[in-house]
């Protein structure tokens, strides 16, 4: 398995002016600082461990090691651990700048290093634990337990040493996702929320102890079930996926790409941030599929069909139309036509593309399409797909 244990500690940092250094009693940290917040944080993680640790720190600056970090993140990390060195990174510069952005007094940052580095202790331990095992797990899924499971526990550990709310406050930024109608920003934000926020959220909820890490790897999750949805109320059907390879099979001369079956989380990212903690919704969608064509001017278009229970296509419609109109800085809400109406967003998601949906009985069929050869395709993928759906 090749997942890094990488840890984006910035949180929301990225929307936070991050202030100059000005921290007139302590900074700049000489390295002696960092050395004492870790190894005062590896004793109150061996606390509660049957072994110690073999761990390290490195103190990083001007070698930048940060290179290998996640890059779709628009966010620098303070602090990570590599795993197949089983050492800690830490950037001082990134932490001075971290202190002088979310603490009040310089003397603060003796315990932030401790959160900090508690947190990437906990990826040490989780590290030891997952060579141990052979399970492949999903890399999502493993993200959301690693990560859950350090913020959770460096946040309890913290406490038990007196660390103060506002400090773990401080680590933790802001923890709704504000989103700005910018779809990639807002796609980074989700993916955030759900790596660190709902993951802690979930594990403090199973209320397991910090060396129960192989525990949590056992536990089962789907992703309503991280929001919270009732699970009796989700009955999954394949639905979607099905017409939609009925459509690409009937129709070889549109080169359809293989349909490719999506999820609720997959549905937020790919298309609509602003959807995602919508327990209503998520408990009406049934699944979805994919499909998309390049055409010869090198125009394309993605066709998703979405299976929605409940009359809850016409909600998810209606919220597209609501983050259309965010991304375009419009303060209106647009309205759906109506069941079976036709609602086409002009520069959604992107400059020069545009999203046309249209329902047909419990589905919503959505095209995303360029201009030039795709938007005809447009036509051609609604006539098709409702027609199949003709009650
Ligand atoms: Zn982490």
């Amino acid at each position: 398995m090749d997942y890094k244990l990488v840890c984006l500690l910035l949180g929301c940092a990225s929307t936070v002016p991050i202030a100059q250094p000005t921290l007139a009693e302590g900074g700049p940290f000489p390295s002696e600082f960092f050395h004492a917040a870790f190894a005062r944080a590896k004793t109150a993680l061996e606390e509660h461990l049957p072994y110690r640790l073999e761990a390290t720190l490195d103190i990083a600056e001007g070698r930048q090691p940060f290179g290998s970090v996640d890059p779709l993140s628009p966010l620098e990390p303070v602090a990570f651990m590599r795993r197949s060195e089983g050492k800690i990174y830490l950037s001082p510069a990134k932490f001075e700048k971290f202190c002088a952005s979310r603490l009040k007094t310089a003397r603060a940052a003796e315990d932030l290093a401790f959160v900090l580095l508690l947190h990437e202790l906990l990826h040490v331990y989780q590290d030891k634990v997952l060579r141990t095992r052979n399970a492949r797990l999903d890399p999502r899924q493993l993200r959301f337990f690693c990560e859950g499971h350090a913020v959770a526990f460096a946040e309890s550990l913290a406490r038990a040493h007196r660390v103060s709310e506002e400090i773990l406050a401080a680590v933790r930024g802001s923890v709704a996702p504000r989103f700005r109608g910018q779809l990639e920003h807002d796609r980074n934000l989700l993916r955030q929320h759900y790596s660190y926020e709902l993951s802690a959220r979930f594990v403090r909820r199973l209320g397991l102890k910090v060396d129960h890490f192989g525990k949590l790897l056992e536990t089962k999750i789907s992703y309503p079930a991280i929001l919270g949805c009732d699970l009796k109320r989700l009955v999954p059907s394949g639905a979607a996926a099905k017409q939609l390879k009925v459509f690409a099979k009937a129709r070889p001369d549109l080169k359809l790409r293989p349909v490719v079956e999506i999820d609720y989380f997959d549905l937020c990212l790919l298309l609509c941030p602003p959807a995602f903690d919508d327990f209503a919704l998520c408990e009406g969608f049934r699944g979805g599929a994919l499909t998309s064509s390049t055409f010869a001017d090198g125009s394309s278009a993605d066709v998703f069909l979405l299976h929605f229970s409940g009359g809850r296509q016409q909600d998810f419609v209606t919220r597209l139309g609501e983050y259309a109109a965010l991304c375009r800085g419009e303060k209106r809400t647009v309205a759906g036509e109506g069941a079976g109406g036709r609602i086409r967003h002009e520069g959604y998601p992107g400059r020069g593309q545009s999203c046309h949906i249209q329902m047909a009985g419990s589905l919503a069929i959505l095209v995303l399409a360029d201009d030039g050869q795709a938007s005809a395709f447009v036509q051609t993928c609604f006539s098709s797909l409702v027609m199949e759906n003709k009650p």
